[in-house]
């Protein structure tokens, strides 16, 4: 449903009317069925305050929210394919990485807590946290 703001260019009254679609109201003005409910004029408009602009604003959002969701599922599948996954042994395995084979071009990702990482970090091992998806990780 939407609705319109209409005006007379009679008499100008403007009153609010409820169509189907800008369809319908395209058709229905066509077929004549809009008049005006003072002066009985043909002579109507949609005037430009359409309360539509707050709706569509929101069909914006919501695009932009899809589009950064496409975003992150692509950085996820990226680090899906180029990173080991490691799990919960990603702490211990950082270490190994960074003491033991600091020439070796593996790169993983896993699971860590927030205490882990700081222990991490305070030893120069340096990690990123990840916005992720959920059901991602299977
Ligand atoms: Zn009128």
């Amino acid at each position: 449903m939407i609705k319109y703001k209409l005006i007379c260019k009679d008499c100008n009254l403007t009153f609010d009317s409820w169509f189907a679609s800008s369809k319908e109201y395209e058709k229905l003005k066509k077929k004549k069925f809009l008049n005006c409910y003072t002066c009985n004029s043909l002579n109507i408009e949609k005037t430009l305050m359409s309360p539509n602009v707050l709706r569509s604003k929101i069909n914006v959002e919501d695009q932009k929210y899809k589009e950064i969701k496409k975003k992150l599922h692509q950085y996820q599948k990226f680090i899906e394919s180029n990173f080991e996954y490691v799990g919960e042994n990603f702490t211990h395995e950082a270490r190994s990485i960074h003491y033991k084979d600091k020439k070796t071009s593996r790169r993983i990702y896993g699971l860590a807590t927030k205490k882990d990482l700081k222990e991490l970090e305070e030893e120069g091992i340096l990690t990123e946290r990840v916005p992720w998806i959920k059901n991602s990780i299977n």
